[in-house]
């Protein structure tokens, strides 16, 4: 069964063209292919280049930066619940003494640890860099 030419109506012989005319595509002959834009064949349009992958996703999360005074704000809300900096390690899961690094100012957390004495003080200590 022969084609028809989707604009003319003609039988295609041969080959058929499709051809982008105000957006959508036409199956034409080779005729109606000079109206619209060229289109290629869906089976030979590659990828995109640009094909996100999963790791784009973290990236293109806010970035949070870590306070400056972030080891008073520890300190301080250790002090306002009534822990020792034994009892906030043993919260966090973290040596006594990595707190004591921490409200000394002399470790900065990483995003995981600062994360978990947030949620251990109800704190932030992660802020978007823009709020500073
Ligand atoms: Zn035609």
């Amino acid at each position: 069964m022969a084609l028809q030419c989707e604009i003319c109506g003609n039988s295609i012989t041969g080959n058929f063209f499709l051809t982008q005319i105000e957006g959508a595509i036409f199956r034409v002959c080779s005729s109606c292919a000079k109206l619209g834009s060229p289109v290629r064949e869906k089976k030979d349009v590659k990828p995109a280049l640009q094909k996100p992958k999963p790791s784009d996703r973290l990236l293109k999360e806010p970035l949070l930066e870590l306070r400056l005074d972030y080891n008073k704000m520890i300190k301080q809300a250790r002090e306002k619940l009534g822990l020792s900096q034994e009892q906030l390690g043993h919260k966090i899961n973290e040596k006594p003494s990595v707190i004591k690094l921490l409200e000394s100012g002399k470790l900065k957390p990483d995003d995981l640890l600062a994360r978990k004495i947030e949620h251990a003080l109800k704190l932030r200590i992660l802020i978007p860099p823009e709020s500073e």
